[in-house]
């Protein structure tokens, strides 16, 4: 595919070479510590046109040499390596309670992080609050910057960072990319909170599985889709917005402003409504008391996981994807609501379908949006984060890198 690019004339040569520099450095960032021949042989590129890139990145910083590997027959080749602090990355989080900002290195470790809380969340005081969250961070780190990547709830058209709906910030189309790069001049990508944490999970959650349903329960709902080892957005980004489909027609006031969504049943906010009265006013003590062997607060919370696990099984029967997994806030209730959540799901859709499919609390926990925005960021600026993809996944991508950086990047 790649010879096919040089030969067919329509790409420019700069864009040939940006290819070239992407492929090259995924490859290395891959499979390193890597030598150049190994380079060539995999990415199917010439010695020449690999030394070439290979010089340019290691005048960028980007990647080095770090010694002699094993000789086979002739004389030991040098390895190459990506330098993992050669970029940082600023990873944000808009959460429900607060926003967590973190520096990222170029293998998701976090350099350093702030967390703001947040009670009010109207429009533009949240804007500014992300804007100051943002110069705190690029204060902590000396290194150059590759980008910001965000993760927030609600709907996001992540080709210009605008989020198009968040019911939960109640933002309504705030351009909320174009502010931050005109501010700092940065690349900046903004992705759905549970596309994000999907996408985390799969990059940086091991193991890795070419399909992946991830589960965000809190105040919202939401799922993220990776499928074919590519996040999945759909036709108008909103793949996976489950929250506030329709499961109990007629049922209560949702804050879409319809009633009975899924929201409504099953959400953080849903468990503590139906606490009311027995003097538990938050997710926190809602916890605290399950895990103190509170009967009530028990049921509570299976019936919520109930209603979730039926949504997960309409997910499940639809995809078929093997491998589930749930995060967020409710998460926190741990295995009653977990074993709800299962055994409807298991009960809900076709045997032959479920009894292979595995639902289990996510792993990466707080860092999980920001490691999935930094990824996110990483694919589009650099065509990375698609380290440890199974072989033959990782072959497909490098035969159609650019056709698959774009699938990825769309996210
Ligand atoms: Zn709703």
């Amino acid at each position: 595919m790649t010879e096919l690019i040089e030969r067919s004339g329509k790409a420019t040569h700069q864009e040939t070479r940006a290819h070239n520099s992407r492929l090259v450095l995924s490859t290395i960032y891959d499979r390193g510590p890597i030598s150049r021949a190994d380079v060539a042989r995999l990415t199917g590129l010439t010695r020449t046109t690999v030394s070439d890139v290979v010089g340019e990145l290691i005048r960028d910083g980007l990647a080095r040499e770090i010694g002699r590997g094993p000789s086979t027959g002739g004389k030991a080749p040098i390895l190459l390596e990506v330098t993992d602090d050669a970029r940082h990355l600023v990873g944000l989080d808009l959460g429900e309670k607060a926003f967590r900002g973190a520096i990222v290195d170029l293998r998701g470790e976090v350099v350093s992080a702030i967390e703001v809380p947040v009670d009010d969340r109207d429009g533009d005081v949240a804007i500014d609050r992300v804007f100051r969250l943002v110069d705190r961070l690029l204060a902590t780190t000396d290194r150059p910057i590759l980008g910001i990547g965000i993760g927030t709830a609600g709907l996001i058209d992540t080709t210009v960072g605008t989020v198009l709906q968040a019911v939960n910030l109640d933002w309504r189309d705030v351009p909320l990319g174009a502010l931050l790069r005109a501010r700092t001049g940065l690349p900046v990508y903004v992705a759905n909170d549970s596309q994000a944490t999907a996408l985390a999970e799969h990059v940086f959650g091991g193991p890795r599985t070419s399909n992946l349903i991830v589960v965000k329960v809190g105040e919202g709902i939401g799922a993220g889709l990776v499928l074919g080892g590519r996040l999945f957005q759909g036709d108008g980004f909103g793949a996976g917005e489950i929250g506030h489909m329709t499961v109990c027609p007629g049922g209560t006031l949702c804050r879409c402003g319809r009633l009975g969504c899924l929201e409504t049943v099953a959400s953080s906010r849903a468990i503590v409504a139906s606490l009311a009265g027995t003097g538990i006013a938050n997710l926190d003590e809602a916890v605290a008391a399950l895990r103190a062997g509170d009967e009530r607060v028990r049921a509570v919370v299976e019936a919520a996981g109930r209603e979730l696990g039926l949504a997960v099984a309409w997910l499940v029967g639809t995809l078929n994807v093997e491998r589930v997994l749930l995060v967020g806030s409710v998460a926190e209730f741990g295995e009653p609501w977990l074993a709800a959540v299962r055994e409807t799901m298991q009960s809900s859709a076709l045997a032959l379908i479920t009894q292979d499919t595995t639902v289990e609390i996510g792993r990466l926990h707080d860092d999980a949006v920001v490691l999935g925005a930094s990824a996110l960021l990483m694919t589009r600026e650099l065509g990375l984060s698609l380290a440890g993809l199974p072989s033959e996944v990782a072959a497909d991508v490098a035969e159609v890198p650019s056709a698959g950086v774009a699938a990825e990047a769309s996210a």
